[in-house]
């Protein structure tokens, strides 16, 4: 599953959210709510779709896509050398798919600002300067291997890898994140996978808002700017820990009182999907009804490997009929006398929101 880390500085409303986020995804998608440590959920994404695929199929069960949060304390100014959590913070970044930034714009006397925090501005540039130079020690740790590596290899990998990590130093002495300033920078990321950078990672940024600047345009116009081409998504988390209270019907009813339109959940899982390239495709019948996450341009035998490595070994063709004709044609009998289910090869790219059974040998 996708996992995004969520970082910001102390008291800005890491956990509030955190808490909201996976309470509302054991409701909101009947999934089962996994904590694995504390500070780790893994959480259903909400997908209408799901709930009348398996109206129409019966299903015993829906399995949606899930989004696996963590909620990595610890970051503070000086991270890089050691402070606060230091070393274990990073770690634990390390390992996630995405970066999710928590931002505070809420206004309340009541809760104290680290020291040093003001501004959404200057609060972002402390949580990227220490994953700058965060990266910045790695790269510097790894020259002299990757010098080793080159001086006698005509390996166009390594060579690649070890030319991309010493245009990356520039691009973050510079001030800026990879995931901003490689592709400027001519550098493929790809590239320098091997070495985990976290600024390579996609940032996401959540701006904790009071519920009353949820509707200033010009307010969420400026911060969207501020972190361009980074994904931006607006809430509050107070009120997102409400919502996680409610039932669907609850939930809908206060979104609509606030003037709301989507729950955090759905904006951050969707927003998350987005910056890594993932689409949605479905397979439903009487067991389960099923959403799985699949890289935007995947073709037909990948998406089925990803159900099971056997499926893609053996992949020899998948019926595919869109949620949407299947919906409108009210059966996939219905939609086959319509000519909307096509029979698909090797070389079909997968679209999201296909409903497909395969066949495999
Ligand atoms: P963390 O240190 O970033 O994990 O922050 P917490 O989630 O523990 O929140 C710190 C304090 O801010 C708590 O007292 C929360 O109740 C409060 N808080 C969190 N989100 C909001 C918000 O959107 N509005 C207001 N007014 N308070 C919030």
């Amino acid at each position: 599953s996708l996992s995004i880390g969520i970082v910001g500085l102390p008291n800005v409303g890491k956990s509030t959210l955190f808490n909201a986020l996976t309470k509302a995804g054991a409701l909101a998608a009947n999934y089962p709510f996994a904590t694995i440590e504390p500070n780790v959920g893994v959480v259903g994404v909400p997908d209408p779709r799901l709930g009348a695929l398996g109206k129409l199929y019966s299903s015993a069960r829906l399995v949606p896509a899930s989004v696996r949060f963590t909620d990595i304390a610890g970051l503070v100014k000086g991270a890089s050398q050691g402070q606060g959590l230091g070393n274990q913070f990073l770690g634990h970044i390390r390992e996630t798919d995405a970066i999710c930034q928590v931002v505070r714009v809420f206004n309340d006397p009541d809760v104290t600002r680290v020291e040093g925090s003001a501004e959404p501005e200057g609060d972002i540039e402390t949580v990227v300067t220490e994953l700058i130079l965060a990266d910045l020690q790695t790269l510097e740790k790894a020259a002299p291997r990757l010098a080793k590596e080159t001086k006698f290899t005509k390996d166009p990998e390594k060579l690649e890898t070890a030319a991309a990590a010493q245009a990356a130093v520039a691009v973050l002495d510079s001030g800026k994140t990879l995931f901003a300033g490689a592709a400027g920078a001519g550098i493929s990321l790809s590239a320098l996978r091997e070495l985990h950078l976290l600024t390579a990672k996609p940032f996401l940024y959540v701006f904790n808002m009071d519920v009353g600047e949820l509707s200033d345009e010009g307010l969420k116009k400026q911060l969207e700017d501020l972190v361009a081409p980074a994904e931006a998504i607006f809430l509050d988390a107070k009120t997102e820990a409400d919502l996680a209270e409610l039932s669907d019907e609850e939930a809908a009813e206060l979104l609509a009182e606030a003037g709301l339109g989507e729950p955090g959940l759905s904006q951050l899982a969707k927003a998350g999907f987005r910056a890594l390239g993932l689409q949605t495709f479905l397979t439903a019948g009487p067991k389960e009804s099923r959403a799985w996450e699949i890289p935007i341009g995947a073709t037909a035998p990948e998406a089925a490997g990803v159900i099971h490595t056997d499926f893609q070994k053996g992949f020899i063709k998948a019926e595919i009929v869109s949620y949407d004709d299947l919906m409108s044609a009210g059966s996939v009998t219905a939609a086959r006398a319509a000519g909307k289910a096509r029979i698909e090869g090797k070389e079909y790219i997968m679209q999201d929101g296909d409903v497909v059974e395969f066949r495999h040998s």
